[in-house]
């Protein structure tokens, strides 16, 4: 079959035919039919040190997919040929501490799907059966792929309260926007959007009439929020840039005693000043690495059920497979929603 591989540290993927993959009794194989880009795969096409730190090398890359099974390994009992699924990529051990109480998310034993195991920018991928999400019959393959991204900005959503809550998202790009299509469906009330590329700008002001999208190239971001709350902040941050100016600027429109959630990864140490921004303000601040298994995952399923936001037009390319390098520089331009490389 034909994959996207990383065979060393070089710069770039390979676009070439390599063996079918073979299934154990406990996973399945599935037919790939859609798999979005995500920022770590730009990170491993450039081979950034933090991430081929963890990848085992060679590997298939690609972990936002949805596929249908066509061979169920003899022990599985959960699905079944035909079933749509995607993979949690956080693949758990389900027997550590961290599976044990509830938190299979940080998993001792975890392994990454399309890091440290093959992923799904391939015709086919295995995939551990404990580690699949049904989808339910009928879902289109294109919704199937972004389930788990969606699932990112819903944690950092949900990693504490919104309803009722006044939100700034830090990055309108496609998880910016999930995050924002989130805190909309689960009752946040006022709802601030930070961007500076024009493209993402135009595209969260088109989905998100009632957000106040905030270009902070041009706007004083700090003053604008400010002025919107009665000079108090919002109750919650979400922070997906990774930029260190972003990251300080959350704090700065927090209201006293809000909270933060980081997910957006720096490209290095920022300098911050704990004092005036957690501790004067009895800030709560939570990493966000992941989806928690199986929580978020259902809470992305009660939000699509609601009707109310429709995350399909952020996907705004889709390329075949071969294409890659093409799709891998627009998607790192920054201008485009999310995109599908099809196999
Ligand atoms: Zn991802
Ligand atoms: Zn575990």
């Amino acid at each position: 079959m034909k994959a996207l591989v990383k065979s060393g540290d070089a710069p770039g993927f390979e676009y070439k035919d390599v063996d079918m993959p073979k299934i154990g009794p406990k996973d399945v194989l599935i037919k790939v039919k859609a798999t979005s880009i995500c920022g770590s795969d730009i990170h491993a096409y450039h081979s950034s040190p933090g991430i081929l730190n963890m990848m085992k090398l060679p590997v298939i890359l690609g972990h936002e997919t949805c596929g249908e099974v066509v061979e169920v390994g003899e022990s599985v009992t959960n699905l079944k040929k035909g079933d749509l699924v995607s993979p949690e990529p956080h693949v758990f051990c389900g027997e550590c501490y961290y599976c044990q109480t509830g938190a299979a998310l940080n998993c001792l034993n975890m392994e990454l799907f399309g890091l440290s195991m093959n992923g799904a920018f391939a015709e086919y991928a295995r995939v551990p059966a404990l580690a699949c999400w049904k989808h339910p019959p009928g879902t289109s393959y294109e919704l199937g792929a972004i389930h788990e991204p969606l699932g990112v900005g819903m944690h950092g959503v949900m990693a504490g309260e919104i309803n009722g809550k006044s939100v700034a998202v830090f990055g309108c790009g496609p998880i910016g926007m999930f995050a924002i299509g989130a805190a909309r469906v689960f009752g946040a009330t006022k709802i601030f959007g930070l961007e500076v590329a024009p493209n993402r700008i135009a595209m969260a002001r088109q989905l998100f009439p009632d957000v106040t999208i905030i270009n902070s190239k041009e706007q004083d971001p700090v003053r604008t929020i400010m002025d919107a709350t009665d000079g108090l902040g919002v109750d919650v941050s979400i922070e997906l840039s990774g930029n260190a100016e972003a990251t300080r600027l959350c704090f700065q429109v927090l209201k006293r005693e809000g909270r933060v959630s980081l997910v957006g990864v720096p490209s290095g140490p920022i300098e911050f000043d704990f004092h005036p921004n957690i501790i004067l303000k009895e800030a709560r601040v939570s990493g966000v690495f992941g989806r928690v298994v199986w929580q978020t995952w259902w809470q992305v399923r009660a939000m699509l059920d609601t009707g109310k936001f429709d995350p399909l037009p952020i996907i705004t390319h889709r390329f075949p497979l071969s294409e890659f390098e093409q799709a891998f520089k627009l998607a790192e331009s920054g201008e485009a929603g999310k995109i599908l490389l099809i196999p």
